[in-house]
């Protein structure tokens, strides 16, 4: 399987633009520490696409978060993506409560997507309405955001893929034009990332079409978490809590919740950190 991509592409003589992500080392990383379920994977899975998607197309240094909050079963998902195409992201279930599909784990949520130009962050509210995370993102980009999209998603344990196409803002396109290219992407499956599954799958997916294809972008697994800010994480416990668990415990783990990185503290850390004129721990590159 071809590696991690993301190939930007347009076509000569349609004003459409577009790109086709494809994932596993570093979707199968962002799932290594974690025990979703199938439907959990599939809407992580589909979250992860998008929002690579979203990221590859940002013009400057920053990066994209989409995060999901629900009344059901899906209590929470984030994820993250830089500009860089450096990912990563997880959900937290909420075990109560059981879900058969994607409405029924999605009810009553509310889904934000923020761009953080690293100045002023900008959100947008995507309404989860829809039988599926692709539907919803592409009544937002063409209700809110006023860029009719089209949108396909596909995600197993090994694999996260996606494919958008959007239509470039003031110039119109036929609408059985736009028609013939979502029934093309409709076609996107698993099998089609066998191969070499890039820029053979675009120029198969559009046999009839004149497309550029740009240069394919690395898409990689990282996470932003370091000693510094598990530091962060414990001060804002409290001083007393730590006392506690470490009286308790002998010491306190922290694990990152995205990487599952473990990070130890003993009593001369807890001491440390709380302990006035503070000398931060240098961060790590994890
Ligand atoms: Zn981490």
């Amino acid at each position: 399987m071809a590696a991690d991509t993301v190939i930007p592409f347009g076509f000569e003589s349609l004003p459409v633009r577009g790109a086709l992500i494809h994932m596993s080392q570093s979707w199968q990383r962002m799932l290594r520490d974690h025990d979703y379920d199938q439907l959990f994977t599939e809407t992580l899975g589909h979250a992860a696409a998008a929002t690579g998607l979203i990221a590859q197309s940002l013009k400057f240094e920053g990066a994209v978060t989409l995060q999901i909050q629900s009344p059901s079963a899906l209590q929470m998902l984030v994820m993250q993506c830089t500009s860089d195409l450096e990912m990563r992201g997880m959900a937290v279930a909420d075990t109560d409560k059981t879900a058969a599909n994607f409405p029924e784990l999605t009810n009553g949520a509310h889904c934000a997507v923020t761009v953080d130009n690293g100045e002023r962050p900008y959100q947008g509210i995507v309404e989860i309405a829809e039988e599926s995370l692709a539907a919803s993102l592409e009544h937002y980009f063409s209700r809110s955001v006023q860029v009719p999209s089209h949108i396909v998603l596909l995600a197993n344990e090994e694999l996260a893929a996606g494919i958008v196409l959007q239509q470039v803002a003031g110039q119109p396109i036929d609408e059985d034009d736009w028609n013939r290219l979502k029934f093309l992407i409709e076609t996107l499956a698993f099998g089609d990332f066998e191969g070499e599954a890039g820029l053979e799958l675009i120029g198969k997916l559009f046999a009839e079409d004149d497309v550029r294809v740009y240069e394919p972008r690395a898409v990689n697994f990282r996470c932003r978490c370091s000693a510094r800010k598990t530091e962060d994480v414990l001060r804002m416990l409290g001083e007393d809590e730590a006392r506690e668990t470490l009286a308790e415990l002998g010491g306190i783990e922290i694990i990152c919740e995205y990487c599952g990185h473990r990070r130890h503290f003993d009593a001369v850390d807890v001491e440390r950190l709380f302990s006035e004129n503070v000398v931060p721990a240098p961060d790590s590159v994890q």
